[in-house]
């Protein structure tokens, strides 16, 4: 049978937010398993008072309780969950390990371990758009952090362990008294590893780690773009006394191409062609990013048309097929004419009619649409 949250903390039903909240601290601190080591007893006391103050201290759950009791709290069983509690920080501040209680951290738990992971790195690089679209090995070349041979990253001379830390007795923690409470705090001896170097590799001073220059041969994938990063994992920097290696991140620049500009997969290029090849119709070569490409130039084709080759755009980055390549063409007018040629165009003005009405913007606007 559980027992009443009012009664559990010993405050009246109407209890204002503040009794409960003082009731509970008394309670907490009394029972608190820091201060009542190897006692079940009051570990069990302690977790609930802890539910009792979870429920009561939230209106809405309050509220449900007291109107249908446990019942109303749900199936649970009051299954009690520390972190849902906003307030414990503001109650106690940071000296009780509420994972630890609730967690099952261990009592050992909050110690910090020595070791800890290297930071990331970020390489950049610059890459020609062809390397970039058929992808490319480069070697990189940077600095990093490397485990101190000379001390195998311990940090101590002479593969000596490392000493207990002397001002938390090796616990990490130092606590202290403000008024009522002991307070805890990461040992700043040690920084809460517990243990100190007393004799310092001289290699290293102590830290476990030199900086070295280091190469990788990097490949970078077809179909990449401007700003890629690339992450080489544990290629970092050296973790701290013997933690794991963070990770190198290679940022990719991907130069301009003269003639290409790539939107996403594809490309686009413009290409010129005379007044006559535009309205007879003919075929050009256009480069592509591999041979060039016969392009038919339909008979009629208007200025700022646009022409797509299928497949001739860049391949999908992890992926299959290829972007399409779009070709705009522009129509060069004809100009510093020779005396023939002014008399074969007056010829075939005479002989053309062209009605000069403006157009509807829209389909002009479609066509620029298609290159922004
Ligand atoms: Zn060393
Ligand atoms: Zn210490």
């Amino acid at each position: 049978m559980k027992r009443d949250y009012y009664e559990i903390l010993g405050v009246q039903r109407g209890a204002s937010d503040q009794e409960i909240k003082s009731a509970y601290r008394k309670l907490a601190l009394q029972h608190h398993p820091d201060r009542n080591p190897n006692n079940p007893d009051a570990e069990e006391k302690f977790k609930e008072a802890s539910e009792a103050y979870a429920v009561l201290a939230d209106s809405e759950k309050r509220g449900t309780y007291d109107r249908f009791g446990h019942a109303g709290l749900g199936g649970s069983g009051g299954g009690f969950d520390a972190s849902a509690v906003q307030d414990f920080s503001d109650i106690f501040g940071e000296f009780f390990g509420f994972s630890d209680i609730f967690g099952g951290g261990g009592s050992g738990g909050r110690r910090r371990t020595r070791a800890h992971r290297g930071a990331d790195l970020r390489e950049d690089i610059t890459i020609e758009f062809e390397e970039a679209a058929f992808g490319t090995e480069t070697k990189v070349t940077y600095r990093r952090h490397e485990s101190c041979e000379s001390c195998q990253g311990s940090g101590s001379a002479h593969g000596k362990a490392p000493a207990p830390c002397r001002s938390c007795g090796g616990r990490g923690q130092v606590r202290y008294q403000q008024g009522f409470f002991s307070i805890a705090r990461t040992c700043p001896s040690c920084q809460g590893s517990g243990s100190v170097i007393s004799d310092p590799c001289t290699k290293c001073r102590g830290e476990g780690r030199i900086i070295r220059q280091k190469a990788i041969d990097a490949k970078v994938p077809a179909g990449v773009e401007d700003e890629t990063r690339i992450r080489f994992s544990g290629l970092g920097e050296a973790g701290v006394h013997g933690g794991p290696h963070g990770d190198l991140y290679v940022v990719l620049h991907v130069k301009e191409h003269p003639f290409f500009e790539r939107r996403g997969n594809d490309l686009h290029c413009v290409v010129p062609i005379s007044f006559t090849q535009a309205a007879l119709g003919t075929e050009i070569k256009v480069p592509t990013l591999e041979a060039e490409h016969a392009l038919k130039i339909p008979e009629g084709t208007q200025s700022g048309e646009v022409l797509k080759i299928r497949g001739k755009g860049v391949p999908v980055l992890n992926g299959h097929g290829k972007g399409d390549l779009f070709v705009e063409v522009r129509v060069q007018t004809p100009s510093k004419l020779s005396k023939r040629q002014r008399e074969l165009l007056q010829e075939l003005q005479g002989i053309t009619q062209v009605e000069n009405k403006p157009e509807r913007r829209s389909i002009l606007g479609k066509v620029k649409d298609m290159f922004n």
